[in-house]
């Protein structure tokens, strides 16, 4: 029976397998309330270098378990998140403000990605293999990898690098986003009586702890998920000891949608995606180029669509979509990105309202109608609810502007049309290109941008791959004979 955790409390960092208590403590805010929730850890650098050298000796033996050790660990782990849904999903609503139908499915995912990764192993490869020698091609892991996890999806996120890290054989220390650290906090309680000692742990900290981790010298690898521009200084800082990166970046989707749409079918997905989680994914739909001959139908019909079915408010409150903007600090940007629409006299199509009553950070979805291509809201990713929509007529020209950017996370291709979309979508340079459907992911799926949106893919065996070093192993079996 799976142990059942208490999501009201503060325990501390997850060190060696045991709670370790800091000093000072800090909190961060319920989105929704602006209310301050419970105190979490602030890790010190004798902190980490405690986690970093458990991580190492763990590690020795870790590295040497067999696929299917870890994997009856992996599974048993997933069935003591799962007995604890419920409360994890709650707490995510309360840390990050998504509505609560959003923290249940995201929680359903990352317990399913959990048990896909448990069936996933590199496959050795035999090169060559003759009389003389056999040649194989090994993927020992890496070491300890530092996990570093952003505020949008921190369950899925955070559990979406422990799996493949664990799996491929490393240690690892998740490091939670300041705004977002209790859902990790607690996930890498839950792991305290199943996984050995040191293998998986959690710090939480300040805005220091990041670089710290990039920069230390026995921390062999970061997986890191977040913006642009940290993820380039975390490139930076990893560079000082070649410590391997994967870095998951910020996009600025574009969905192409084509003039032979049946536009009341695809709306509920597009309009569902430009808005989902407060615009707050690294793939909404963030540019919709909506065909000439249709687009005065298409923007109609969203913006009737969106008054209809996409409602603002609190996580727990029935049927709400948008939640709060996570932080104050983004609450600012959306803010400015909204006030941008006026001064620029772009026209709008959806008003969206920045709710200025109460401590929430409310801001309704806005719709802006056929921006120039060079506006800023068409050129930067503004994480939050707010969308363009712009005409095209010739599929070369759309073509262009959706791969114009130095972004390159997902697009997204509609059409009735299948095999001209998918046409198109062999033309676009993404991590993930879709064909009548946006922001599809699944464990088994490399997943991962193009450009500034990312280097290297996590999830699928090719995000395992990432995981590890390539070994070529030579046996050379007569030369004694
Ligand atoms: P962020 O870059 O501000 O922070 C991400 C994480 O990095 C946090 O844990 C933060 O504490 C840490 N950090 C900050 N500075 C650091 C430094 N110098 N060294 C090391 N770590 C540091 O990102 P965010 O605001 O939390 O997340 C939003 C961004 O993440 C958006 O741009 C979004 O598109 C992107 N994102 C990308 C993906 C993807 O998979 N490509 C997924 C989700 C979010």
């Amino acid at each position: 029976m799976a142990s059942k955790i208490d999501i009201t409390t503060y325990n501390g960092n997850i060190i060696n397998g045991a709670f370790v208590s800091t000093p000072t403590t800090r909190h961060s805010i319920d989105p929704a309330t602006g209310e301050p929730l419970y105190e979490v850890p602030v890790a010190s650098k004798a902190d980490l270098e405690d986690a970093v050298s458990h991580a190492r000796a763990a590690f020795k033996t870790w590295s040497l378990t067999t696929h299917e050790e870890r994997s009856a660990l992996m599974l048993k782990y997933a069935d003591a998140v799962e007995a604890n849904h419920a409360d994890i999903a709650k707490l995510l609503t309360m840390e990050q403000g998504k509505p609560i139908s959003l923290s249940n499915k995201e929680v359903t995912m990352s317990i399913h990605w959990l048990r896909t990764f448990a069936t996933m192993q590199i496959p050795e490869e035999v090169l060559e293999d003759d009389e003389e020698r056999t040649i194989y091609s090994t993927h020992p892991p890496v070491g300890v990898v530092g996990a570093i996890v952003p505020w949008n999806w921190p369950v899925l996120l955070g559990l979406g690098k422990v799996g493949p890290a664990l799996m491929t054989g490393n240690t690892v220390i998740v490091k939670p986003s300041p705004f977002t650290p209790y859902c990790d906090l607690k996930l890498g309680e839950l792991a305290m009586p199943i996984f050995p000692p040191g293998v998986f742990q959690v710090l939480s900290g300040e805005d220091s702890l990041g670089p710290w981790m990039t920069s230390h010298p026995d921390i062999d690898m970061i997986s890191f998920t977040g913006s642009i521009p940290t993820g380039k200084r975390v490139a930076a800082s990893c560079a000082q000891t070649l410590k391997r990166c994967v870095l998951e970046l910020g996009g600025n989707d574009a969905a192409i949608v084509c003039g032979d749409v049946d536009i009341a079918k695809c709306m509920p997905k597009i309009a569902t995606m430009a808005f989902l989680n407060s615009g707050q994914i690294c793939m909404c739909a963030k540019r919709i180029y909506v065909h000439e001959s249709i687009y005065d139908e298409f923007r109609d019909a969203m913006v009737e669509f969106t008054k209809k079915n996409i409602k603002t408010g609190g996580g727990f409150e029935d049927g709400v979509v948008v939640g709060p903007v996570q932080n104050s600090m983004q609450f600012e940007l959306v803010k400015g990105m909204y006030a941008e629409v006026e001064k620029c006299g772009w026209k709008v199509a959806l008003e969206g309202k920045v709710r200025s009553s109460g401590k929430g950070y409310f801001i309704e979805p806005a719709i802006i109608d056929n921006p120039p291509e060079d506006s800023q809201i068409v050129r930067e990713e503004p994480f939050g609810p707010i969308v363009p929509l712009m005409k095209w007529s010739s599929e070369e020209d759309v073509i262009g502007r959706a791969n114009a950017l130095r972004t390159g996370l997902g697009t997204s291709v509609w059409s009735k049309d299948v095999a001209n979309a998918e046409k198109m979508a062999r033309q676009i340079s993404a991590g993930s290109v879709w064909v009548n459907s946006h922001f599809d992911v699944a464990p088994n799926v490399p997943f991962g941008g193009h450009k500034e949106s990312g280097i290297g893919m996590e999830w699928g065996i090719e995000g395992f791959r990432h995981f590890t070093n390539s070994r070529s192993l030579w046996v050379w079996k007569k030369i004694f004979e």
